[in-house]
């Protein structure tokens, strides 16, 4: 019988550790992995000769493989798991994962193993001569057995990987078709455009890995490593696209709610109206209510709870229908003003505004210098710096003689009988909406210095003369001046 000497396989015992170590610690994980499990199977196969010399090292090489196949497959139990959780360190032994291609590598580690074994493996002696026959018979073609061996563990091997790599690279390919089409699919709909870009970057990456050709240009792994990669990204910019739907829902909720009471306040403007008998075109206000009805079952459907709740796509959907109802609501409004406006306010300069004549205390400021007048808070100082600049050029205060107007005032001042009225309709007046004021122009009117003054100064503290009331206007009125905040139009 041979034997194998033990501090042959003692010392190649710890020239293996050292090596497998040393790869796991300088090998790129990509390279220092396989030849890592490699030389672990290696090591099996010496660690089976030190404790029986006696063992063949074809039978080693057997052992030995299926020992690391048995240690790899109980990653597919949850046994290894718990023990690594109590034991860490174990994970030199024990590995941490199962992955097919560490078998490949595992068959090969053991076929090399064998090899390694035979070599250090005196030849047998012939010691009775008379049996001579029957041990070359026997034991002299051990040594070419363990050839094909060898050879049908590195073919399997080679196979295995093979087969890995095919697979592995279907699945990349099939990643890389998902990644594109996200990364179409989510222009403009992410918080953050960088996530975009790194999906962007993974897909080229991916792409140069799947042109690779296998174990030149690429190792097993690498089409893994690409997919898990895109799965990241993937993850990374769906996550960004819930972020910006969040974001455009809850930015379209907070803007409805001012629609809708802007909404409101116009149709119950309108209904006084028709109450009257000067009421708008029914079905625009039926539109109108419609579209208010509309957004608030959307704003009901969609709180916070529900957007938690929701996924990807319908989140998205949600986002979109809320700016939809949005965009409804504010045109709906429009059209019922406009509808209202045709009715109450007959010139095209003059527009109808539900608010007109019924701003509270608060939303208007006194004119310090004339007691009684007042004009929109925020348009007073530009008036109060007009007057200051009057006073220093004619040494008297404007004289106003109207400024803002309630809607009772209005009704009063308005004589529908008159063919050159003094004031507009009710509701139609910008004195109602607080921002215009009639400054005396004395005698000459166009024609006096007053007039040419207010003309040349009266902008840069943000009044003006409207075209209306120009000499070539509608109604010429020099002493009718009015903020450039006036809203014109819807
Ligand atoms: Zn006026």
């Amino acid at each position: 019988m041979t034997r194998v000497p033990r501090t042959a396989s003692a010392l190649l015992v710890l020239l293996v550790v050292a090596a497998g170590l040393a790869a796991r610690e300088l090998l790129p994980g990509a390279v220092g992995g396989p030849v890592g499990d490699g030389l672990y199977a290696v090591l099996v196969v010496l660690l089976v000769a030190l404790v029986r010399p006696r063992t063949t090292p074809v039978v080693a090489a057997v052992v030995a493989l299926v020992v690391c196949a048995a240690i790899e497959l109980s990653h597919l139990t949850p046994y290894p798991a718990q023990v690594l959780e109590r034991l860490p360190e174990a994970r030199y032994v024990l590995g941490t994962t199962f992955t097919v291609t560490d078998l490949a590598w595992y068959a090969l580690g053991a076929a090399v193993g064998g090899v390694l074994l035979a070599a250090v493996t005196p030849r047998p002696r012939v010691v009775d001569q008379s049996l001579r026959h029957l041990r070359s018979a026997g034991k002299h073609r051990r040594g070419p057995r363990v050839v094909p061996l060898v050879l049908v563990l590195l073919l399997a091997g080679g196979a295995v990987v093979g087969w890995f790599m095919w697979s592995e690279t279907q699945d990349l390919d099939a990643k890389v078709d998902d990644a594109r089409a996200a990364h179409a699919a989510s222009a403009d709909k992410v918080a953050d455009d960088a996530v975009r870009a790194d999906l962007e970057a993974a897909i080229g990456d991916a792409e140069t890995v799947l042109a690779g050709t296998p174990v030149l240009d690429r190792l097993p792994g690498d089409a893994t490593d690409a997919r898990e990669r895109l799965d990241r990204e993937l993850e990374t910019v769906h996550d960004s696209r819930v972020e910006f739907a969040l974001a455009e829902a809850a930015e379209a909720r907070t803007a409805l709610e001012p629609a809708r009471r802007r909404a409101e306040g116009v149709l119950a403007a309108t209904q006084e109206l028709r109450e009257d008998g000067q009421g708008a075109n029914e079905a625009v206000s039926a539109a109108l209510r419609t579209s208010l009805d509309s957004a608030d079952e959307t704003l009901a459907a969609t709180d916070e709870k529900a957007l938690a709740e929701a996924g990807l796509a319908r989140l998205e959907d949600v986002a979109a229908g809320l700016a939809v109802r949005l965009g409804d609501l504010e045109g709906a409004t429009t059209d019922l003003l406009t509808a209202q406006d045709a009715v109450v306010c007959p010139e095209p300069d003059q527009v109808w505004f539900p608010q007109a004549g019924k701003l509270s205390e608060k939303e208007l400021a006194p004119l310090p210098w004339a007691p009684g007048y007042a004009v929109r808070a925020d348009v007073v100082d530009g008036l109060v710096k007009l007057n200051d600049a009057y006073r220093a050029h004619f040494g008297e205060d404007l004289t106003v003689n109207s400024a803002y107007r309630s809607y009772d005032q209005q009704v009063e001042v308005y004589d529908p009988e008159d063919p050159n009225p003094l004031a507009a309709p009710p509701g139609c007046s910008n004195h109602g909406l607080g921002t215009a004021v009639d400054l005396s122009m004395g005698p000459e009117g166009f024609d006096g210095d007053r007039y040419a003054w207010l003309k040349e100064h009266a902008e840069q503290f943000g009044w003006t003369h409207p075209d209306w009331a120009e000499p070539n206007g509608r109604l010429p009125e020099p002493w009718h001046w009015q903020s450039v905040k006036t809203p014109v139009e819807y």
